[in-house]
């Protein structure tokens, strides 16, 4: 079944999700909040693969990462708020697709995708269905060059069915409200197939289960998209209900379904699909410089070994040697020279950014500046002093911020410093020495940075995806595996 996380509710493991804190939560509760963890908040297929190990789920951690998903306060202990999101009525994809986003995304090479229903409900006519099925594909077909079209025989691109409980594949649905609804991502064989949970009541109101949200939001797994964590998207993993009536694809799900298939611009013919951005030129330079610029890394290579690293609004950026890439979710891969972005920025050392302010810092030697997106804020560079930085430390190798703690640490040598951005002040007792309380990282990080509440150290070209309230590597990763090279 693709990307649908596989069920692990077989192997039960009684973890306590707060042992010792104070709660409110029952045992049922706990074992809901395990089903839930163990469902919708676990990578079973990156744990199959790669250099991972089988390891016990680290519950705190993955109620956290749900916590963070639901915009909901970030504890990692079960409290009511997040027990009643637990319950909502939502889709039966998980919400943890982070490892699959990165790697080339599936969509539908053809102009024309066909579906079929082979099973319909029973609660609603054949052709209401139909038309409502319709109009859910038609939300896409709007504003994307592909077509749909149905079929009554033969197998179809995207097999559509509505039934109760087990119905042919490994994530039997589970009654009434819970789990409303699953499609695969495209792909061939059960790609793009979609289900629908016949014990819900299936309505064309506001009453119960409305069908057109649910089918609109499930072919948007079916052409690709993951969950968005902005709740006014139609990918948002739980349902509610909005006013079907003039209904249009909201604003986040456009532009992802967009940044797969490009853009419609006349309904008669369809476009070709955008074709690769070609690669920014580099700027003209108003004066010859003393040094010549370095040349442009390369991507693809084993050793790769990044300056700095850090998220931006969303996105990754990769700091190499005067250049940047930049990887987004929606934009892809490309690659900028520093200067392009921040003119006053030659090359970065370090950077993190602290999102709460939407306010990133990139340093170079023993200056920073402060920049939001692509501006960078005035009055700098300042010098690195006015974060305690003693005069001794000449260059930042890699920084980061914690968003769990509030605290950013910063990578210099062999050591590491703490550094509270409420207090505005170093914390005591540092600088500390990296490999006693970062088990397994290495003795120097080179990049940090935070993505989908783990922390990537590289040092050298070898990099940890850790886990930081566990304080335990997950898997070691190469740090040219973000950089889309097969
Ligand atoms: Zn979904
Ligand atoms: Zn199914």
């Amino acid at each position: 079944m693709g990307r649908l996380t596989a069920l692990v509710l077989t192997l039960v493991v009684y973890l306590s999700l707060c042992d010792g804190a104070p709660t409110t939560a029952s045992s049922g509760d706990h074992q809901i909040a395990e089903a839930y963890l163990s469902q919708f908040y676990r990578d079973n297929n990156a744990t199959n693969s790669r250099s991972r190990t089988m390891f016990l789920p680290d519950l705190e951690n993955e109620l956290k990462v749900m916590q963070a998903f639901f915009g909901l306060h970030v504890t990692g202990k079960l409290d009511s708020n997040t027990l009643k999101t637990m319950k909502l009525p939502r889709c039966g994809v998980t919400d943890v697709a982070k490892f699959s986003h990165f790697q080339g995304r599936p969509s539908w090479k053809q102009s024309v995708v066909t579906y079929r229903i082979t099973e319909y409900t029973s609660q609603l006519s054949q052709r209401d269905v139909d038309a409502i099925i319709a109009k859910a594909f038609q939300l896409y077909s709007d504003v994307i060059p592909l077509d749909f079209k149905q079929i009554y025989s033969g197998t179809a691109d995207i097999m559509i069915l509505f039934k109760a409980g087990y119905h042919g594949d490994f994530y039997p649905f589970d009654g009434p409200n819970g789990v409303l609804a699953h499609a695969n991502s495209p792909g061939p064989e059960q790609g793009g197939d979609t289900h629908f949970d016949d014990d819900e009541t299936w309505t064309l109101s506001s009453r119960d289960i409305n069908l057109l949200l649910v089918a609109a939001h499930e072919f948007g797994h079916a052409l690709g998209l993951d969950h968005s964590k902005d709740p006014s998207a139609l990918m948002y993993p739980t349902y509610r209900y909005v006013n079907t009536n003039g209904y249009t694809l909201p604003r986040d799900d456009r532009l992802g379904v967009q940044a797969l298939y490009g853009v419609r611009t006349s309904k008669d013919k369809p476009e070709p699909k955008p074709k690769p951005k070609p690669k920014p030129k580099p700027e003209p330079k108003p004066e010859p410089k003393p040094n010549p610029e370095p040349s442009r890394p390369e991507p693809c290579k084993r050793d790769l070994v990044f300056d700095a690293a850090t998220s931006i609004r969303g996105e990754l950026y990769f700091f190499k040697d005067g250049y940047y890439w930049k990887k987004g979710y929606y934009s892809g891969l490309s690659m900028h020279e520093v200067k392009s972005a921040w003119p006053s920025i030659e090359s970065v050392d370090a950077a993190y950014e602290f999102s709460g302010r939407d306010i990133s810092f990139l340093f170079n030697g023993q200056q920073y500046w402060g920049v939001k997106g692509s501006t960078t804020l005035p009055g700098y560079p300042k010098p690195i002093t006015k974060f305690g930085f003693p005069t001794y430390v000449k260059k930042i190798d890699a920084a980061v911020h914690v968003k769990s703690t509030g605290h950013t640490l910063f990578f210099v040598g062999s050591k590491y410093w703490s550094f509270n951005e409420r207090t505005a002040q170093m914390d005591r007792g540092f600088p500390k020495t990296i490999r006693h309380h970062f088990p397994g990282i290495g003795s120097q990080v080179d990049a940090a940075f935070e993505n989908y509440g783990y922390l990537y150290f590289s040092e050298g070209p070898r990099q940890t995806e850790y886990d930081f309230s566990s304080k335990r590597v997950n898997r070691v990763l190469l740090n040219y595996g973000w950089l889309n090279c097969y």
